[in-house]
């Protein structure tokens, strides 16, 4: 196997071996872009590390051919005395992770070298500044030591020369300070700096593949979904500089507006600046548009080389350059991040500029970007008392107490507090802490400072670079034109508009929202762009998709608005949702009744109800199909407390005042008391066992479909079983349920054509789906349970109980409640569809458990072939973008 690729041999589709970084290296490699040359080790030689503990036996003859070919090309040895070869040694996934892995800068530096680079660049001053930035890069990520003792030395350094920055320690103090840091690291890790430039550069590799497992990079993967396995590429690319001066620099760039999509310059520079120094945000940056009057050859290039990149990659492209004495040289391109609503706009003018197609355009925007865009905003007519105002890094609006360190951050978003994570700069290890916070707000750092690179990715608000803002983390307050935020004083920020507000700020609902309320048309002459982009995305998804997408839904306030988003049908009306508040007790008399008298007459208080109920969600849903689940609580949600029945029975008891009914009733809630309800009298069960409840609902439902008929209505009632777990149980609420059904008939003289179906739910439903399709006209995976059966999880008690050390131990990476665990649960749903369609070929197949409104498992359904997909109102959008993705 080959571990090491030159840039030349390597291309944009090698992201896998190459990681995203090396990849896109080549690729502008071939473009004939100016990139410095280099090579790339992969992730397969990082995994064989990982794994055992070594490198894989050819790896170091093989860097030792890359490095003499690199040599070659450039004229010079690595650490060569006179006049060195410096690398760089960066990681790169396959997915981008800032910030979370090591790089180290000038390899090939020693006390030697120092000397020889120094008199090549003509600049004592930069040589030893690099020789320092080396050891201290070098000390921490390699060697382990602590950053804040570099840290530490360096400001005593500018503390003695009475200076603020670094660049203005002259050569010679910095050269005392590089023999401060031989000493800091000699004493710290226990070993000399190496002078051995291929030593540095090995050491560096191996630190690079270690830090693919440090506990943030690995928190990092859990929160973006990225798989713990893929290990890490290692680029090693020859060094240029942007730190010779003021004709040198480095930066940042977008070929489009990364938050609105907008074509343009965006970008942010840095005169006479090294590597990292942009992205975390140490020194404020200029735009990148004055860079045309800084450098204009450079700039003109860089705007060539821009456009090149979009063209070649039909997308938005992110760019890190170097400027090194007028020479324009490429450091990275990919593919960038952008906001959700950016995704969707960008999508569409890729469209109109003929650079993709709408299949295409469908790939390049997600369900959690819709959801996230379906997210209120700020009420632009609330009184308002603001603040400042920074760049707006990563849209919404995030309400909470301010916080200024992480620790507190998590501490009171765990005892349910929204908090607003305040700092001057953020880096990785504030990760936790802006995971737990409703948004970040920074004081320094532009567009692509680590806050908002990070915060983007998580879709999280963030407003950085607030300037006016004075953070003082130490006591914990921020000031700003005289006011003073203290820690736990509420404040509001604004990622589309970098607003900062003191107090709460007042919501209004997302314009996304408007439009699919109906409130907001996308033909409109003043239309938002963005409405206007969703709703051509939208258009093109459900162009494709096969999967139908229908509602969760029990009443008609819930149907009509899931009919404005977009169901095509309810697939889960739950009955037990129209028992709640008064009507309760009506069912509470239904369950205790002792005599067939007592139990009729609690059903026919019930039946009215019930009818009127169907009658408005036919209504609602006329001309669409509309799943009616007959009753399936857990018998105790519908009973009195025991213990607090047991209690104020023993309180009257001894007052000697205990009433007749309350002792019937305890009486009875002991002898229905279940140690396991979920795994009890619920569903069909229940149907089963209380004479008289399933057909006093069929008779509702048959009913109520008849007087919609009679109104000239299309009612469209589907009758569904919950908890079936063998076909004979279906059989005989199915011979019931018929009976009522030509009753109904009979009196009406109307043809009701009500379908009969059942929930797959159990494991044994799934197994025997075969069986089961003989008296079922359709199915709906109830997932939720199904999960819980499968598992052996009680959907109730484990997320809040022992999930977390699940996910934190990579047991998975996302609960199963959440998304579908396709080997377990996925398997038996494909093998029960398989087995359901061979009996019955005209089974109808959906989903209607949480699943059905998640991204990844609308996928999954998509391809096992279900017919459509059930969700709750809000999430439909995402459903039917989702089917549409997952078809085209
Ligand atoms: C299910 O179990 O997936 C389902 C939809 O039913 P419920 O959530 O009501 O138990
Ligand atoms: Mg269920």
């Amino acid at each position: 196997m080959k571990f090491v690729y030159d840039f030349t041999e390597g291309n944009k589709d090698l992201k896998d071996l190459l990681g995203g970084k090396g990849a896109n290296l080549a690729e502008m490699t071939n473009l004939g872009l100016p990139v410095p040359p280099g090579f790339t080790i992969t992730t397969e030689a990082c995994k064989v590390y990982l794994d055992s503990g070594e490198e894989p036996a050819a790896l170091r003859d093989e860097v030792g051919a890359h490095l003499a070919a690199l040599e070659k090309k450039m004229g010079k040895k690595l650490g060569q005395a006179d006049d060195p070869l410096l690398v760089s040694v960066r990681s790169g996934a396959k997915f981008s992770m800032p910030g979370m892995m090591d790089t180290v800068l000038n390899i090939g530096l020693s006390d030697k070298s120092v000397q020889g680079l120094a008199k090549q660049a003509g600049d004592d001053r930069f040589a030893w500044d690099s020789y320092r930035r080396l050891i201290q890069m070098f000390g921490k990520t390699v060697l382990g030591v602590d950053g804040e003792l570099f840290e530490d030395a360096l400001e005593k350094a500018k503390q003695a020369k009475k200076v603020a920055v670094d660049t203005d320690l002259d050569a010679a103090e910095l050269k005392k300070l590089v023999t401060r840091f031989k000493k800091i690291v000699k004493s710290e890790a226990g070993r000399d700096f190496p002078q051995d430039p291929r030593e540095q550069m090995d050491l560096a590799i191996h630190a690079v593949f270690d830090s693919w497992n440090t506990e943030r990079a690995k928190l990092y993967r859990r929160q973006e979904r990225i798989p713990g396995d893929l290990g890490t590429a290692v680029n090693v690319c020859s060094m240029v500089f942007g730190n010779l001066g003021p004709d040198s620099g480095t930066g940042v760039a977008f070929t489009r507006d990364p938050a609105s999509g907008q074509q343009g310059v965006y970008g942010d520079y840095l005169q006479n600046a090294q590597g990292e120094d942009v992205v975390a945000g140490i020194r404020n940056t200029v735009p990148l548009a004055d860079l045309e009057q800084l450098d204009k050859k450079s700039y003109d290039q860089l705007m060539q080389i821009m456009e090149t990149l979009e063209t070649h990659y039909k997308d938005l492209c992110d760019i890190e350059f170097t400027i090194e004495r007028g020479q324009l040289w490429m450091l990275q391109t990919r593919v960038g991040k952008r906001t959700a609503g950016a995704a969707f706009r960008i999508a569409t003018q890729l469209v109109d500029q003929g650079l993709i197609d709408e299949a295409e355009a469908l790939q390049r925007v997600n369900g959690a970007q819709l959801a996230q865009l379906m997210f209120p905003r700020f009420d632009e007519d609330a009184k308002v008392e603001q603040l400042g105002r920074g760049i707006a890094a990563s849209p919404g609006a995030a309400v909470g107490k301010a916080v200024f360190d992480s620790y507190t951050a998590i501490k009171w978003s765990r005892s349910g507090e929204k908090v607003i994570l305040i700092r001057r700069e953020t880096n990785p290890d504030d990760l936790d802490g802006m995971i737990a916070a409703e948004g970040i707000l920074t004081s320094r750092g532009g567009k692509t400072s680590h806050a908002a690179v990070v915060a983007r990715g998580m879709g999280k608000t963030c407003v950085c670079g607030a300037e006016d803002l004075e953070v003082d983390t130490k006591r914990r307050r921020l000031t700003v034109n005289g006011h003073v935020v203290e820690e736990g004083d509420v404040v509001s920020i604004d990622g589309s508009t970098g607003k900062v507000y003191l107090g709460e700020v007042p919501v209004v609902p997302s314009p996304v929202v408007e439009y699919f309320e109906g409130r907001m048309h996308a033909g409109a002459d003043d239309a938002d762009e963005l409405v206007k982009a969703v709703h051509r995305i939208m258009a093109y998804a459900d162009r494709v998709r096969r999967l139908r997408v229908r509602a969760n839904a029990d009443n008609a306030e819930d149907a009509l608005r899931a009919r404005r988003f977009g169901a095509q049908g309810i697939g889960l009306c739950r009955t037990e949702h129209m028992f709640l508040g008064e009507r309760r007790e009506m069912v509470e008399h239904l369950i205790l009744a002792d005599t067939d008298e007592e139990r009729e007459n609690a059903l026919k208080e019930l039946l009215p109800l019930q009818k009127r109920d169907f009658v408005e969600l036919f209504e609602a849903m006329d001309g669409l199909p509309v799943t009616v689940r007959l009753l399936d609580p857990p018998l105790h949600e519908f009973l009195p407390d025991i213990t607090e029945l047991s209690v104020r029975v023993a309180l009257a008891e001894s007052r000697k005042d205990a009433n007749e009914n309350d002792l019937r009733l305890l009486q009875a809630v002991h002898r229905l008391h279940e140690q396991n309800p979920m795994l009890g009298l619920r569903g069909v069960r229940l149907g089963l066992v209380i004479p008289g409840l399933f057909t006093m609902q069929v008779r509702a439902i048959a009913e109520a479909a008849a007087e919609r008929k009679n109104a000239k209505g299309d009612p469209r009632a589907e009758i569904m079983i919950p908890l079936v777990g063998t076909v004979q149980e279906l059989e005989i609420v199915r011979e019931e349920a018929e009976q009522v059904i030509a009753d109904v008939e009979r009196a009406t003289g109307v043809n009701l054509k009500l379908s009969l179906g059942t929930m797959i739910e159990l494991p044994r439903a799934a197994l025997t789906a075969g069986q089961i399709a003989e008296a079922a006209e359709f199915f709906s995976f109830g997932t939720n349970d199904l999960t819980q059966t499968v598992w052996g999880f009680s959907r109730d008690d484990v997320e809040a109980s022992f999930f977390t050390a699940y996910l934190e131990k990579g047991i998975f990476g996302v609960s199963p409640f959440e998304t579908i665990d396709k080997d377990g649960v996925g398997k038996l749903v494909r093998d029960a569809v398989a087995a359901g369609r061979a009996t019955r070929p005209d089974l109808k197949l959906g989903v209607c458990g949480e699943h059905g409104g998640d991204p990844e498992s609308v996928h999954f359904f998509h391809e096992v072939g279900l017919d459509y997909v059930s969700c709750s109102p809000f999430r439909i959008p995402v459903a039917r973008l989702e089917a549409g993705r997952a078809a085209s």
